[in-house]
Parts: structure tokens; sequence; C-alpha cells
């Protein structure tokens, strides 16, 4: 546990899994939630908007009606902000509430989730809403670790679901054994960014992502 944050190792003390079930572990911003769409509405709040034409907060996020950035100090402010006011009010990513459902009867699911933690109450009341009432770890930091300890509880497939690159790579040096599903909902940050070299397969629909979790499951004699 030495690569998981200090505030994490609780919440995987309080996750009961059963070692013999496959166990899917899915991001939620991107995978779940729609988040950028979220954070455009946000945005406009505050008379800003974000330019999608490059994949960056940074220098993309910019005053309605022109092309001026703003600062990337004031980016970073708007993060914590966006979470407290709208991590309860994200829509779901059309179908992953269906394919989870029909999933859970082979395999457990558990929602690791880079929320910040004060919003952990308020992510599990969204899925819960939404009919995705699956565990959830507020996470910090890059997924690798917390990913080979929840693998290490069971004996199954294990499949990892995320719009990070770098949360794959991470996955792919910690658990290499995981297979990892490159999935992002929004369909322009999907044109923006490249599939991961550290994922197994890229899908960015939920029908099409419960298709590929069940031949793999079936292949493994589940
Ligand atoms: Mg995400």
């Amino acid at each position: 546990m030495s690569n998981i944050h200090g505030l994490v190792r609780p919440q995987l003390d309080e996750i009961i899994l059963d070692p013999k079930r496959p166990l899917i572990i899915s991001d939620a911003d991107e995978v779940l939630f729609l988040f950028m769409e979220a954070f455009e509405r946000f945005l406009a709040g505050r008379e800003l908007w974000i330019d999608l034409s490059t994949f960056a907060l940074a220098g993309n996020i910019k005053r309605l009606g022109t092309d001026d950035a703003i600062s990337a100090d004031a980016t970073r402010a708007l993060i914590p902000d966006f979470f407290a006011e709208a991590t309860e009010s994200m829509e779901p990513v059309p179908g992953a509430a269906d394919a989870l459902a029909a999933l859970s009867h082979r395999a457990q699911v558990v929602v690791v989730s880079n929320v910040p933690v004060i919003q952990r109450d308020a992510r599990i009341r969204a899925l819960a809403r939404h009919a995705m009432g699956y565990p959830v770890v507020a996470n910090v930091g890059a997924k690798g670790g917390v990913v080979r300890h929840l693998a290490d509880r069971v004996t199954g497939p294990v499949f990892f679901l995320d719009d990070i690159p770098h949360n794959h790579s991470s996955v792919a040096t910690h658990a290499e054994d995981v297979r990892r599903i490159h999935f992002v909902a929004d369909p322009r940050l999907a044109r923006l960014i490249p599939a991961s070299e550290h994922s197994h397969h890229r899908i960015d629909d939920w029908p099409t992502a419960r298709l590929q979790i069940e031949e793999t499951l079936a292949e493994a004699g589940f």
C-alpha cells in the first residue's frame, strides 16, 4: 500500500469483495458521468467557456465571447469549486447503468474516481440516484496502486475503465494483469485523446464495453 494515499487506505478497508468473483473497476468522470458537459455549464455560469481544440485545461478556459484565456492559477482554482457545485448534478453517461447492472450478474463493481475526497459522499449519492449504487473510492493521484490492491483481493479477471491515459500507464505498471479499457464518453474529447498505448481496448460506449467484458469473462470461464 506504499503508493496509496493516506486518505484512500481507510476507504479500501471498507470495501467488501468476494474473492471468487471477477471485478470491474470503473472511473466516474467521462466514464459514468458526463464531466465535460457539466463543466461547460459551470463555466457558462461564470462567463467562461472551454476551447476544446486541444486537450488541456490550462490555456483553454477563456472569457465568454472572447479568445482570452484565464491564468493557470485561476484555472486551478476553478476545479474544487466545480466539484463542490456539480458532483451531485452531473448527468450519467448513456447506457452506463444498464451495462453495469447486466455485468453485475457476473462481476462485482467498484468505482475508483479522482473526485476530491470531500465530495465522495456527493458522488455516492449521484451514482445511487442513477441506479449505480456501487462502492466508491475517492482516489488521490495515479490509480495503479489502488487497482493493484483491489485486484489482489480477487482471483477472477479484473477490468479497469478510465478516460485518462496516464491512469492506464499507471495500472499497466502496477497491475499488468488487469484488462484495461480506455473509455472517453464525450465525443469531442474522444477525438482529442488518442488510444492509450497501455490499454488493451479503446471503447467509448457502454454497450460495446459490456460486450467486450462479457467476451473476456466467457473466455476465462465466468
Ligand atoms: Mg475520468
